[in-house]
């Protein structure tokens, strides 16, 4: 098509206004739920306008840029309504168009008026891909709009130049990473590197991140391990004129080995047992049981040590005890009276879901279960000893619980660690604290205090507490102790979740303040910033050789660097040669 052609083309589709929209979705990851839907805009279909790409374009060249964002803008806002889609609707604007004197300012409030919806449900995606010379009036245009209350977001962040400045100077609502960065980002230790940084950049922003253009479960699982919440791309949901608005149930991360601590896994039931071939007769198998007082089950392993099942005492009791029961069984091989339904359950299975396995699977509870490592069996285990276990770890939790968030507090703490050390584990520590914890108690009041403690506990409790340990040292002070390297992304991760829903702590004046008043000793009324978590990891490196003192003054340290970290966090890293790290040796090991 020639330039001629194309610019009649244009002239068609502005006349007659032939424009429809297609609407994407964009989750919450954290929540699963929508956020909202990118309205896309498209020419007639079979036309070489269709794309948006060259659409644009072609009007840029035209000098209609303006009449054309206007019809695209209002088939978005109406169509968006027509269709009753939740959530907020994200508009494409281009920073031309904005700039261009015809740019008639105050439609989109008023048709957003008109319809019933309210401003902030409309944010403004500005693309960095078409640079504006004038960043100046670009931020006057756009505080237009943000004066009516839309929402603003910079689209494409990293294909332009002005990227950063535009960000810094804007201060957007939220920032869209470009697909590049998420295109096989799970197979790119740069990329991942990139999107990293923009996390960290935006936590202190105060500023909202997407990711555009997700298009596998591995993308998606990296991104969402990087601490990503609001995510966009075919994988969740393509541009459609009736878009999906439920996340639909993507392929789910590689399963994680589960990491449960010795001592509340299946394992440490686990105690050593007599096999026997399934051709044992139960003759042997009698004889064996009465010289053995104590062994009160078999496991019944085939030539490759694959068990088949069990028998147990009271079972072979009852079998000879029938009149001619002995007779009549003596000579039958073990096979043939086994119970083969013996529940198998791995090693690493934490005893809570052990004793719902129990219960679930059988009509009674058994008295035996397999441990199981890696196809082979590793012992058997007694559902008395389980059940012995969890009362005495209830009993323990409760004595030992901090009151406030029930989880464990400085007696179990200390005692976790000294199992670790005593196994000479490497273990990684994060100490998380609150900043700026005191003036919101002076302020809220106490009730509200506790209910921030409670919160962030539960928010620990169920992001870190299946695999690491969590702890509450006291007031506003946890501990979480993991050995996997995982620990130092999950710990961003709940850094940023608990970060981005503090909004409910405040009121929404405070709120929008970004601070908090309150008066000083003097009478003087001082601006206080808003909660906010920050975390110190102490890695293996620092942990191994520490003993309680050691720990304790390192934490103090990562805790010190942490606050200082404009993200809130930090890995702590000693000197090398570190002469404390020896002075804090424990004296076992000296
Ligand atoms: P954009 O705002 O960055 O929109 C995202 C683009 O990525 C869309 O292309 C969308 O269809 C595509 N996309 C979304 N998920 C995936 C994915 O998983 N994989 C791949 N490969 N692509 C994905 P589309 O619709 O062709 O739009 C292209 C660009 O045109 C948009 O980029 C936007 O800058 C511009 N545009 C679209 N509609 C409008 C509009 O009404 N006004 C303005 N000014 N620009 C618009
Ligand atoms: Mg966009
Ligand atoms: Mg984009």
């Amino acid at each position: 098509m020639t330039a001629i052609d194309l610019s009649s083309e244009l002239d068609k589709i502005i006349e007659n206004e032939k424009i429809h929209v297609l609407f994407q979705p964009i989750f919450n990851i954290n929540s699963q739920r929508l956020h909202g839907f990118e309205a896309l805009s498209r020419g007639p279909e079979h036309s070489a306008l269709f794309s948006p790409v060259p659409l644009f374009q072609t009007a840029a060249h035209e000098g209609r840029l303006s009449e054309l964002e206007e019809i695209c803008r209002r088939h978005s806002i109406r169509q968006f309504d027509a269709r009753e889609l939740p959530g907020k609707l994200f508009i494409n604007i281009s920073p031309k168009a904005l700039l261009e004197p015809s740019h008639a300012k105050g439609l989109t409030l008023s048709l957003v008026q008109e319809l019933g919806l309210s401003p902030d449900q409309i944010v403004i995606e500005l693309s960095e891909q078409y640079p504006a010379d004038d960043i100046d009036l670009l931020k006057e245009c756009l505080n237009h709009y943000r004066s009516q209350g839309f929402l603003t977001a910079i689209d494409d962040l990293g294909t332009g130049y002005s990227g950063l400045r535009l960000w810094s100077e804007l201060a957007p609502d939220y920032v869209k990473i470009d697909r590049h960065f998420i295109h096989q980002i799970d197979q790119s230790p740069v990329k991942q590197e990139f999107v990293r940084s923009i996390i960290d950049l935006c936590q202190s922003l105060s500023c909202k991140v997407i990711a555009e253009g997700i298009e596998t479960p591995a993308e998606l699982a990296l991104l969402t391990q990087l601490g990503i919440v609001y995510c966009q791309g075919y994988l969740l949901g393509r541009p459609q004129t009736q878009p999906t608005q439920t996340l639909k149930a993507v392929a789910p991360q590689e399963t994680k080995q589960r990491q449960t601590r010795y001592a509340e896994s299946a394992e440490s039931l686990s105690t050593r047992t007599i096999c026997v071939t399934p051709e044992t007769k139960l003759k042997a198998l009698s004889a064996r049981f009465v010289r053995s007082p104590h062994l009160q089950v078999v496991a019944i392993v085939d030539a490759k040590q694959k068990p088949l099942g069990v028998v147990d005492r009271a079972q072979l009791m009852e079998l000879f005890s029938t009149p001619y029961g002995r007779a009549l069984h003596e000579n039958s091989p073990v096979i043939e009276v086994m119970n083969d339904k013996v529940l198998k359950v791995p090693a690493c299975m934490p005893i809570s879901e052990v004793s719902q396995c129990l219960t679930a699977e059988h009509g009674t509870v058994a008295q035996h279960f397999m441990v199981m490592r890696e196809q082979q069996l590793l012992g058997i285990g007694h559902t008395k000893d389980l059940l012995q276990q969890i009362t005495e770890q209830r009993i323990k939790m409760a004595r030992h619980a901090n009151p406030l968030s029930g989880l464990p507090g400085n007696i179990p703490i200390q005692e976790e660690l000294q199992r670790l050390r005593q196994q000479g584990r490497a273990f990684y520590l994060a100490y998380f604290d609150l900043c700026h914890f005191k003036p919101y108690n002076d302020i809220y009041g106490f009730c509200r205090g506790d209910e921030v403690i409670q919160s962030l506990a539960l928010r620990l409790q169920q992001q870190l507490g299946s695999e690491h340990f969590v702890g509450h040292v006291g007031g506003d002070d946890f501990v979480v102790i993991g050995t996997s390297q995982a620990i130092v992304d999950e710990c961003r991760r709940l850094l940023l979740s608990f970060n981005q829903d503090r909004e409910a702590f405040y009121s929404p004046d405070d709120w929008l303040a970004q601070c908090v008043m309150a008066e000083d000793r003097q009478g003087q009324r001082v601006a206080h910033p808003l909660i906010s978590l920050c975390v110190g990891l102490l890695p293996p490196e620092v942990t191994r050789f520490c003993d309680e003192q050691g720990l304790s003054a390192y934490s103090a340290a990562a805790k010190k660097q942490a606050k200082a970290a404009l993200n809130g966090f930090s890995l702590f890293t000693p000197a090398p040669n570190d002469a404390a790290i020896a002075m804090y040796r424990p004296l076992k090991f000296a």
